[in-house]
């Protein structure tokens, strides 16, 4: 690996004079994305600046609306075993719960899987389910992004080479609400989505008022399958709707063949994963473990 300097800012404006007086530095949280790229030479910094212990990056807490906000340099496995994340926002739990293995989770982040921005990051489709807002601190203050404007691209981000993305703003689930996260992989652990599948409903007396469906894994970027979603939106959801939507969830999907899955294996576990995935999450928001999502949080 290249020689390169490296900064230990201790605040987030440091960390922004760092780069700008730096123009090819590279962030690094957890190194989990980075480290790998730097070794096999795609990316050769000068200048690596280290945000992993900058405290306004290290929130983790629920406001006064039940809204959840993660700072970007939480690691995979403090979300995971966070309770108010894994009771409300449980999808985005459970997908930081497969990133990588034990070893992997102690160091992987959030921000630094969604910078990141590869199709397969198991951590975008449940914040893209959940309508989650993105903070981001630049050279010009300070914007907030929906995370459906966010990615750009494989690779490719709304963030500026000398941008930070500071915190993860995800809004409190209506009551009645559930979700789930479900991804296929070969093998157990240490493996990457061949397809991942996010969903979030809100049902009120029978009658399904919300859904967001996300897909990983199938595209250049994580999207919404707003198609399937608008077919389950104000209708009392039977098995037959849930077909109906997992179909129009497939056609959402432009997915690759590559060596992990033909594309068409990919549109088969599209289906699957939808289906799997509304029938829990209906079954969260209704069933006799529903939980009411606002007021008094663990
Ligand atoms: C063995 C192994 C297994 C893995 N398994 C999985 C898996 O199952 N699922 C999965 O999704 N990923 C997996 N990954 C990829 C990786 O662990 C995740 O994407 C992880 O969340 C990246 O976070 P990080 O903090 O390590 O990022 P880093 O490597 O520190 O950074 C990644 C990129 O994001 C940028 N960046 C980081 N933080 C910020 C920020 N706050 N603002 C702006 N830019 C930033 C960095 O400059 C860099 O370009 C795996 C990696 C390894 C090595």
């Amino acid at each position: 690996m290249r020689r390169f300097d490296l900064a230990l800012p201790d605040s987030l404006e440091s960390c922004l004079q760092a780069l700008a007086t730096a123009p090819d530095a590279k962030l690094v949280a957890g190194g989990t994305d980075l480290l790998p790229q730097m070794k096999i030479g795609v990316v050769k910094p000068r200048t690596i600046v280290d945000i992993s212990a900058l405290p306004e990056l290290k929130v983790l807490q629920t406001d006064e609306g039940g809204n959840l906000h993660v700072g970007a340099a939480v690691p995979a496995h403090t979300l995971e075993m966070h309770t108010p994340t894994a009771t409300n926002f449980t999808a985005l739990a459970e997908s930081a719960g497969v990133v990588g293995s034990f070893q992997v989770r102690n160091l992987a982040t959030l921000g630094g899987n969604l910078a990141n921005a590869a199709p397969s990051a198991d951590m975008a489709p449940p914040l893209l389910a959940l309508e989650a807002d993105l903070l981001i601190a630049g050279k010009n203050g300070r914007r907030r992004v929906p995370i459906s404007d966010f990615f750009l691209g494989v690779r490719r981000t709304q963030l500026a080479a000398d941008d930070v993305l500071v915190e993860i703003i995800i809004p409190a689930p209506a009551p009645g609400s559930g979700g789930t996260y479900i991804r296929h992989t070969p093998r157990r652990e240490l493996d990457i989505a061949v397809v991942g599948v996010a969903s979030q409903v809100t049902v009120r007396d029978g009658t399904c008022v919300k859904a967001r469906i996300a897909l990983g894994a199938v595209a250049p970027v994580p999207l919404r399958a707003t198609a399937a979603e608008a077919r389950l939106e104000n209708q009392a959801v039977t098995p037959q709707l849930i077909e109906e939507a997992a179909e129009l969830a497939v056609s959402a999907a432009s997915p690759i063949s590559d060596q992990r899955g033909s594309a068409d294996y990919r549109r088969h576990l599209v289906r699957v994963l939808t289906r799997r995935t509304l029938a829990t999450a209906l079954e969260r928001a209704t069933g006799p473990g529903a939980r009411p999502t606002t007021g008094d949080l663990p």
